[in-house]
C-alpha cells in the first residue's frame, strides 16, 4: 500500500451501483437512485439504487429459490469451501480498491480501513470456509432400542443488515458463517456506506457463488430494511447497528413470521485505569487510540475513561498529549490517524453532545469543535471532557463519535459500580498490574468483551457480542455459526 496507488484510485470516477439480485445487477423497480455523498469533501461520488419494498421481495424470492433447489446447500462441503476461499482470494487481490472505495464512502482513515476492512473480511471468510466441514451432528445418549440424532441444518434465508462504520468487516462477520452453513443471504448495506460491500458481493459471484445465493439491496433502512424485517420468508435476521433500529426489527419479527433476530448494538464501554497499571504512558496512548480511531465510530470504542483519583490529573494530561499527537484529516492520506465523521448529520449530533456535556458541568479539555471546514468534509477535533458524572448524558448515551468522557473513581467497588451504570454492556478494559484485581474486574464488569492492559484488537477466533442493551447475539468465532443453524432431532425406533 503506497500513497501513489491510493491517490490514483481516489481520482477514478465511480460508476453507479445497482442492486445485485439473482446474479444480476439491476436498477430499483421504479428506477430511483440515491446520491452517495463523500464525507471527505461533500461531493457527490456516484449513485446507488434507492431500493423499494418490491426490490427487497425480489431479492428474498431469489434467495429462497436458490436455497430450495440446493444449488449451494446441496454442494459438497469441499466445493463450498473452495468457492469461499476463492472469494477471500479475490478480496485480497482487490484489497486496495475495496479499501479506497469504502473510505471515499464512509471516511475511515485508510491505515485502519486497509486492515480492518478487506484484510479482516478476507480472514473472516477463510475462517468460516475452513470451519464448514468441521460442523457435525450428534448422537444423543439414549437408552434401549432408540436412536436420537441431532442434525445441524442451514436455516434457509438469512437477512443481514449492516452499519456504515466497517461495512466489509461486519458484513463478512455475517456473510461468512451464513454462507458457510449453506444458507442463502440477502444483505442490506447502510445508506452512507454501500459501495465497498456491493463490490465485495460482486466478487462473491466472480468466485463462483451461484446466482441468488447472495443478493444485495441498497436503499433506505426505513424502506428496504423494513421490508426485510417484515418479510414472511426470511428465517433469520442478523443486524449490527443502533438500539433504536434493533427494537424495530424485533417488532417487525413479532408482526410477521417470528423470525429469529440477532442484534449487535451499541456500547458505552468503560476503560478503567488503576494507578498500578504497568505502563501509564502506554495506557494513555492506547486509551486515546481506543476512542479516537475511525473518529470514534467503533462499537467497542472505550468512550468512558474511568481513572483512579490518585493519578487522574497526570493521566488525563498524558491522554491529552497522545490525542493532540494524532493527526486528523484526509482519510486517504496514509499519515492520517483520525479520518472523517461519516455524515454531516452525525457531526451535528456529535457537536450537540459537546454542548450538553458543557451544560451538565463537564470541562472540554481538548477539541470540541468542527475543524478543516475548508475541505468541505466532516471533520471533528478529538474531544476530551473531564468531570463527567456517571449520570451525565455523556456517560449514559452512546455518541458514536470522537468524544471521550472522563470520570475519577476512588476504590475498586467504585470503579465497578460506575462501569456498570449504563444500560449497555459491550466492551471494557482494565489497566492494572495486580492479577487478582484484573480477574475481579473481568468478572464484575458486565460486558461481552473485557480487555486487560490493552484495548481492542480481539481477532476472529473470539466472539463479539454484548449484554444488556448492547445486543443478544455473537459475531466471530465458531459460536457465530449457531445463529445460522437449526437443530433438528430425529428420534428413531430401532
Ligand atoms: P443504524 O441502526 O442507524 O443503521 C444500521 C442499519 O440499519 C443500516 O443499514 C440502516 O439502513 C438500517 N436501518 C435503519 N432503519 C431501519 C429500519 N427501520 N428497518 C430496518 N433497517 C433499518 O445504525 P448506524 O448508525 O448505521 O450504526 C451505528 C450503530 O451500530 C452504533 O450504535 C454502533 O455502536 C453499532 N455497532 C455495533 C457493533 C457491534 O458489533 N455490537 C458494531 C458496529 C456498530
Amino acid at each position: 500500500m503506497d500513497q501513489n496507488s491510493i491517490d490514483a484510485l481516489r481520482a477514478q470516477p465511480i460508476a453507479p451501483f445497482g442492486h445485485l439480485i439473482d446474479g444480476k445487477v439491476v436498477s430499483a423497480s421504479d428506477g430511483a437512485t440515491m446520491d452517495v455523498i463523500s464525507p471527505l469533501n461533500g461531493a457527490v461520488l456516484t449513485t446507488v439504487a434507492r431500493g423499494t419494498a418490491q426490490d427487497m421481495d425480489a431479492a428474498i424470492t431469489s434467495a429462497r429459490a436458490a436455497f430450495g433447489d440446493g444449488r449451494w446447500a446441496g454442494q459438497a462441503p469441499a466445493a463450498r469451501k473452495k468457492v469461499l476461499h476463492k472469494w477471500a482470494d479475490l478480496i485480497e487481490a482487490h484489497a486496495l480498491e475495496l479499501a479506497v472505495l469504502g473510505v471515499r464512502d464512509n471516511g475511515t482513515e485508510i491505515s485502519m480501513a486497509m486492515k480492518a476492512e478487506p484484510g479482516s473480511a478476507a480472514a473472516t471468510i477463510r475462517y468460516y470456509a475452513e470451519a464448514l466441514d468441521k460442523v457435525y451432528g450428534e448422537i444423543a445418549p439414549t437408552q434401549g432400542d432408540v436412536l436420537g440424532l441431532i442434525h445441524r441444518e442451514p436455516v434457509g434465508v438469512v437477512g443481514a443488515i449492516v452499519p456504515w462504520n466497517f461495512p466489509l468487516m461486519i458484513g463478512a462477520w455475517k456473510l461468512g458463517p451464513a454462507l458457510a452453513m449453506g444458507n442463502s443471504v440477502v444483505v442490506k448495506p447502510a445508506e452512507t456506506a454501500s459501495l465497498s460491500l456491493m463490490r465485495m458481493a460482486e466478487l462473491a459471484l466472480e468466485a463462483g457463488l451461484p446466482p441468488g445465493v447472495l443478493n444485495a439491496v441498497t436503499g433506505e433502512g426505513a424502506v428496504v430494511g423494513e421490508a426485510m424485517g417484515l418479510s414472511m420468508d426470511v428465517d433469520v435476521l442478523v443486524f449490527t447497528g443502533s438500539g433504536g433500529t434493533g427494537r424495530r426489527l424485533l417488532e417487525y419479527a413479532a408482526r410477521s413470521n417470528l423470525k429469529r433476530v440477532y442484534l449487535e448494538l451499541g456500547g458505552k464501554s468503560p476503560n478503567v485505569v488503576f494507578a498500578d497499571a504497568p505502563n501509564l504512558d502506554e495506557a494513555a496512548k492506547v486509551a486515546a487510540a481506543g476512542i479516537f480511531r475511525n473518529a470514534g465510530q467503533v462499537c467497542v470504542a472505550g468512550s468512558r475513561l474511568l481513572v483512579e483519583a490518585a493519578i487522574h490529573d497526570d493521566f488525563v494530561a498524558a491522554v491529552i498529549r497522545a490525542t493532540e499527537a494524532m493527526r486528523v484529516g484526509d482519510p486517504l492520506d496514509l499519515q492520517t490517524n483520525i479520518g472523517a465523521v461519516n455524515s454531516e448529520a452525525q457531526l451535528t449530533q456529535n457537536l450537540g453532545f459537546v454542548d450538553t456535556a458543557r451544560a451538565e458541568g463537564g470541562e472540554v479539555v481538548t477539541g470540541g469543535t468542527r475543524i478543516l471546514q475548508e475541505t468541505g468534509g466532516n471533520f471533528m477535533a478529538p474531544t476530551i471532557v473531564t468531570g463527567v458524572t456517571p449520570e451525565a448524558t455523556l456517560a449514559q448515551k452512546e455518541v458514536f463519535g470522537p468524544i471521550l468522557g472522563v470520570s475519577p473513581f476512588e476504590t475498586d467497588d467504585d470503579a465497578v459500580r460506575i462501569a456498570n451504570s449504563t444500560v449497555y454492556g459491550l466492551a471494557g478494559a482494565v489497566w492494572t498490574a495486580n492479577l487478582s484485581r484484573a480477574h475481579r474486574m473481568v468478572r464484575d464488569i458486565r460486558t461481552g468483551v473485557m480487555h486487560v492492559n490493552t484495548y481492542g484488537g480481539a481477532d476472529g477466533t473470539v466472539p463479539l457480542g454484548g449484554v444488556g442493551q448492547s445486543g443478544n447475539g455473537h459475531d466471530k468465532s465458531l459460536h457465530a455459526l449457531d445463529k445460522y443453524i437449526n437443530l433438528k432431532t430425529a428420534w428413531i425406533k430401532l
